[in-house]
């Protein structure tokens, strides 16, 4: 079966009760055009000796199955995983795991959770037998958000995990190949030809590039902008200010991922540039977590990655939100069980109206250590200043701001940093920026005004839209949990 042939099977199957439609063939290129791209790319994956083809195809064939099914093959990836682990990872045979799990590696619930100071520390110790390093694609996290991690994954994993993003877009219609407008990673031009993409670098989008990304829309008509959440908001925003014709920019798929998804973003990001927003979520030492579907909701591509939640070191009960806590099926070469991700989320009780096999992930909030201080103490998610935003409308001071950018100095004083392509009246600002401050923060809250040229994203074209000064607050305890919302 062919892509083309899975997708309107998936349409069939799945219908378009919940928001799902044909891909719009007019824009974003013809069918021979997508199968040209598609069939070179899984070409050179099958010569490198990654099969992503193949894998795609036994992720289309499980979704079909039922929930139990599926539940069942997943629990037989894991339990394989966790006894090749067991076997054959220096670091679970050292006695600080062997004691844990020696009477039955295939448990997960005997595996001691492993860190992200484990994965630095210990990396070679976390190298399967026999894995030959210059054999292997090593995957790097940026740093900015503490010290770098590098996980090693062998081709079949790389594969995994690539037909574990494509995948889920099949959800949607959207085929590999399709042509993209994209906002986030890989700069090589061959890449980025091989699978159709035009790509901007989001590291610093200035109106440069913005205007030139806005022109590729124009003149293409891409089928799918993909950046992270606060890279395609911009454009978004830049349009909306620009005061364009909006439905000529119009694109009918939006993907965002790699950061957190904010509602004041995506109301602007369905406002001024995409028909459908679609959220993904997953991370550099797991590959691809969770993909939306057609309904709404985040599956998690439990066939790839074993999710659990955590809440005070203990497994959390159903639906409770806690820390994500994930294991990798597919990467023999450097099996990660247990990782603590960092992030926080909930495991929803009840499956999707979808139909779709695949448990979903509910409440996903960004790093659990990015936590700010309030004015009477009580430690917040830092997030929850992006969630104010949601407050301001686009016409207000604080909401025209291209970008802004929340930095706790100390306990009751703020300096909030503010890009604008059209300066508003400062005296309003400043009433606008206090009272949003004090309303999360505390009365007493202090906040200093700093407009700046350029606010810099991370050199992965991330961008948060708080920080505390010298850097990301301590991991987690159990006594910081955020306060949530
Ligand atoms: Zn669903």
């Amino acid at each position: 079966m062919t892509n083309v042939e899975i997708a309107a099977s998936h349409e069939r199957r799945f219908g378009g009760d919940f928001g799902s439609r044909k891909a719009r063939d007019p824009a974003g290129g013809g069918r021979f055009e997508r199968a040209f791209h598609r069939a070179m790319y899984l070409g050179i994956q099958r010569l490198r000796g990654r099969p992503v083809g193949r894998w795609m195809q036994h992720l289309v064939s499980w979704d079909a199955l039922d929930e139990a099914r599926y539940a069942a093959l997943a629990r037989q990836r894991l339990e394989t995983v966790l006894e090749l682990a067991s076997a054959g990872v220096p670091l679970y045979r050292s006695c600080a795991w062997r004691k844990h799990i020696a009477s039955d590696p295939r448990d997960i619930a005997r595996w001691p959770l492993l860190d992200r100071a484990d994965l630095i520390e210990r990396k070679n110790e976390l190298l399967a037998y026999g894995a030959v390093p210059a054999l292997l694609l090593a995957r790097r996290s940026s740093a900015s958000t503490g010290r770098p991690v590098e996980v090693l994954w062998d081709r079949h994993a790389v594969a995994w995990s690539w037909a574990a993003e494509y995948h889920p877009m099949l959800w949607h219609g959207l085929e590999i190949g399709t042509r993209t407008l994209r906002l986030w990673g890989s700069a090589s031009l061959i890449e980025n030809f091989v699978l159709n993409r035009h790509f901007v670098p989001a590291d610093a989008l200035t109106p440069a590039r913005l205007e030139a990304a806005v022109r590729y829309l124009d003149a293409f008509r891409p089928q799918l902008v993909w950046g992270t959440p606060s890279a395609v908001h911009e454009l978004a925003r830049y349009i909306g200010r620009t005061g364009r014709a909006e439905d000529a920019f119009r694109v009918p798929y939006v993907k965002v991922g790699g950061e957190q998804l904010y509602r004041f973003q995506r109301d602007e990001i369905v406002r001024h540039l995409g028909e459908r927003l679609i959220e993904s979520y997953g991370c550099t030492e797991m590959g691809p977590i969770a993909a939306e579907c057609p309904a709404g909701s985040l599956h998690v591509l439990a066939t790839n990655v074993h999710v659990e939640i955590f809440r005070d070191g203990a497994p959390a009960r159903p639906g409770e939100f806690g820390e994500i806590v994930a294991t990798n099926l597919v990467n023999r070469a450097m099996p990660l069980v247990r990782y603590r991700i960092g992030d926080l989320g909930a495991l929803s009780p009840s499956p999707c109206r979808c139909g779709r096999p695949q448990p979903v992930l509910a409440a996903l909030r960004g790093r659990a250590a990015d936590l700010v201080t309030k004015t009477d103490g009580t430690r917040i998610h830092g997030s929850i200043l992006g969630d104010a935003l949601q407050r301001c409308p686009s016409d207000s001071p604080l909401g025209s701001a291209q970008k802004v950018l929340f930095e706790q100095l100390d306990r009751q004083r703020w300096k909030v940093r503010l890009e604008f392509h059209r300066r508003p009246d400062s005296a309003a600002l400043e009433r606008q920026v206090g009272d949003l401050l004090r309303d999360v923060l505390g009365p007493g809250c202090q906040t200093e005004i700093e407009i700046v040229a350029r606010i810099a994203r991370e050199p992965s074209g991330k961008f948060r839209y708080y920080k505390v000064r010298g850097g990301p607050s301590r991991p987690p305890e159990s006594a910081d949990r955020p306060t949530l919302h």
